[in-house]
């Protein structure tokens, strides 16, 4: 009988927990990632300086540097100031921005990435994707996963709560995505996988049905789990697709069409998939979606960051053409504007207020 097996590229250190920063050093010297200590740091000016005060007694073999923002420009600069230093592995700590351009960096000087999120606001820590902006407005650039993944259960208490909600969106729109995957299956025949569409649902749900809220230190723990099981479910298939499908496609139109009032990913996100779910008749579990999403402080009426419905219904139907080839339930049903005006009414109604 054949042995069929497949590797599948993960960290080699998942370290969630409270106090996980005051031990890196030392998990990056058991695990073998740094036994020199050598590391290139990445920080933001600040939050970041903070934390190096706080830690940078226990990583005397280190060196720091503070990155500017999330641009192409700053990942490339970065590269260039840690190549020939003889690195054990480049550390980005702290949000999505600085992750992002460490990693992109790490990937240009071929030194093995550690993720140490300092906010839990998407999916992006443990992805394989950096995204960064350029000329040309924002790019994602296909990066090698985190060696490893570290996540400070008290760092995260200390930044600002809304990163907390903005992960929860994320999460849960996880549901809604893989959704829209089999929907591509059963229509289309796009291949599923379902290993990827497995971690990403579960994940989804895990945080869905959760009973804690963003003050535990136990549903911090499963949120933050979630969001690296995503990241690595988007390595397992290759692309984005177990976590982002309609719910992705109405926060990419937020941001492209009112770039200057869009909200929080997760918040954006979030929306979109409580209204995707509605969308496919899973109206049960759209309306289970809002209640989840409203304990937790996040928004499931477009009002409620700032938008007007009509704004709403060109976003819903601007939104198809931000991910072009991807088929959603947007696409399936390809509705025109009245039909969006109607379903939205449907909708709220639905959910309540
Ligand atoms: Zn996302």
């Amino acid at each position: 009988m054949p042995v069929l097996t497949r590797l599948i590229p993960s960290p080699v250190v998942v370290d969630i927990r409270p106090g996980a920063l005051d031990d890196l050093g030392c998990v990056l010297a058991d695990e073998r990632i740094s036994q020199s200590g050598r590391l290139a740091i990445a920080v933001s000016g600040g939050s970041g300086a903070r934390l190096r005060e706080r830690i940078a007694p226990s990583l005397p073999g280190a060196d720091w540097y503070q990155v500017g923002g999330g641009t192409i420009d700053d990942a490339v600069r970065l590269a260039s100031d840690i190549k020939g230093s003889h690195y054990d592995a480049v550390v980005g700590l702290g949000g999505g921005k600085i992750i992002d351009c460490a990693k992109f960096a790490a990937a240009r000087v071929g030194l093995p990435l550690v993720a140490v999120a300092t906010n839990l606001a998407h999916d992006g820590l443990c992805s394989p994707v950096a995204t960064l902006d350029n000329d040309a407005g924002r790019g994602s650039y296909g990066v090698p996963n985190p060696i490893a993944v570290v996540i400070d259960l008290n760092v995260i208490r200390e930044a600002p709560v809304r990163f907390v909600r903005s992960g929860i969106g994320d999460a849960i729109s996880n549901i809604s995505a893989v959704a829209d995957w089999e929907l591509a299956h059963r229509v289309n025949g796009e291949k599923i996988d379902g290993l990827a569409a497995a971690m990403a649902r579960q994940a989804g749900e895990a945080v869905l049905r959760h009973p804690g809220g963003v003050g535990d230190d136990g549903f911090l723990q499963v949120l933050a789990e979630a969001l690296v099981l995503t990241g690595i479910a988007m390595s397992v298939s290759g692309d984005s697709r177990p976590s982002s499908g309609a719910c992705h496609e109405i926060n990419h139109a937020f941001d492209l069409l009112h770039p200057k009032r869009a909200a929080a990913h997760g918040e954006q996100c979030g929306l979109g998939a409580a209204f995707a779910m509605y969308l496919r008749g899973a109206h049960e579990e759209s309306a289970a979606m809002a209640e989840v999403l409203r304990r937790h402080g996040l928004p499931v009426l477009p009002e409620e960051i700032g938008f007007t419905p009509d704004e709403f219904v060109r976003v819903v139907e601007f939104a198809p053409e931000t991910r072009p080839g991807r088929f959603t339930i947007l696409e399936h049903l390809d509705l025109k504007t009245e039909q969006i005006k109607d379903v939205y009414a449907d909708y709220v109604k639905a959910i309540g207020s």
